[in-house]
């Protein structure tokens, strides 16, 4: 599974100290304790949002930590209460404490929140005890962030048809996900800028025959679409071992639908790659006498076809979207 993370150290805020103080008048000549109670810390609580995408903005800020409460003051002044910090996560972010790695919360759905670090408690004044008390600290915790990635879609075709390229070639420089220690064999996510909106693709590398099987690394890499929405189908059409695309992409569609009919079923853009290389065309020609249905012509190389596929990829995922928007009332 693909992870954006981020690492965070989190303390609630210290109690405000209790007031030792005695309020003396000509009726009280002794003096009277007045000292107020401290006011507790503030709590650091993570909230769930649908507003944010990703955990990149904790990997800058790392440290949170709340407001301490006030002291208490004489003539009974209680200390006010620190102020709350609240963090805002991506939904279906992992919270997890570092120290143990034990999972302290799984947020789910937007509004979700959990407290993460308690704010110390306010000492007592001494009104209430002999000697005033000193505020608790607050608590103090490391935290992991953890967010599963769904890429809205995948980019499948055997190795050297061109996905990686493709993938380079529509991102944006500045992706808004960032890097990973990924294996050049898992997935890559990256962020494509569309008008005012965004949606992220998965290179899936390594697809090979037999993955259906679980020989080799197949069957993994096929996990990681499951939950795309849309899947584009890379064909080389100027192969460096000559061999046939039309066959070529058959072989795929097969692996595809043994492995799953779910995975198999989703919607499909089929791209013809490397049409630059003149072979491409006379390649391309003799594909279309076998293939039924709409083929996008593209070379990463030179840009050609890149807008159209990406208005039609976006408008494929827009329409799953709302679909399952739909579907789930
Ligand atoms: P992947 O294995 O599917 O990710 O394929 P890559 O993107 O790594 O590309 C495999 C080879 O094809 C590389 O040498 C690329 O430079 C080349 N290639 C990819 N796209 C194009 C293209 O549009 N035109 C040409 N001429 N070569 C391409
Ligand atoms: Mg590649």
């Amino acid at each position: 599974m693909l992870i954006d993370q981020a690492k965070i150290y989190i303390s609630g805020g210290n109690g405000g100290n209790g007031c030792q103080s005695l309020h003396k008048d000509k009726f009280h000549r002794q003096g009277v304790p007045d000292g107020g109670d401290g006011g507790g810390g503030g709590d650091v609580i993570i909230e769930a949002t649908s507003n944010i995408q990703t955990l990149l903005d904790y990997r800058y800020n790392q440290h949170h930590k709340a407001d301490r409460g006030k002291h208490g003051g004489s003539n009974n002044k209680y200390g006010k209460r620190g102020k709350d910090v609240v963090l805002l996560v991506p939904t279906g972010t992992i919270i997890r404490n570092f120290d143990n790695d034990l999972i302290i919360r799984d947020l789910v759905l937007p509004g979700e929140r959990v407290i993460v670090a308690k704010g110390g408690s306010g000492g007592l004044g001494s009104t209430k005890v002999d000697e005033a008390t000193l505020g608790g600290l607050g608590q103090e915790i490391t935290v992991i962030l953890e967010l599963k990635l769904v890429a809205d879609a995948g980019i499948i075709g055997f190795p050297n048809a061109g996905k990686s390229t493709l993938v380079s070639r529509i991102t944006h420089s500045h992706t808004k996900i960032a890097p990973y220690p990924f294996t050049t064999k898992s997935p890559k996510l990256g962020v494509v800028e569309y008008h005012d909106d965004s949606f992220v693709i998965a290179d899936m590398p390594g697809l090979i025959e037999g993955a259906h099987l679980g020989k080799g690394l197949g069957d993994r890499f096929l996990r990681h679409i499951e939950r795309t929405s849309v899947l584009v189908h890379v064909v080389d059409m100027a192969p460096m071992d000559e061999t046939n695309p039309f066959e070529s992409y058959q072989k795929l569609e097969e692996e595809l639908k043994l492995y799953d009919i779910n995975v198999y079923n989703k919607p499909r853009i089929v791209v013809a790659s490397k049409m630059d290389i003149p072979e491409a065309a006379i390649n391309l020609e003799s594909f279309l006498q076998s293939f039924e249905g709409k083929i996008y012509s593209i070379s990463a190389s030179n840009g050609e076809g890149l807008k159209e596929l990406l208005n039609e990829l976006y408008k494929e995922i827009i329409d799953v979207k709302k679909e399952t928007q739909k579907n789930n009332g």
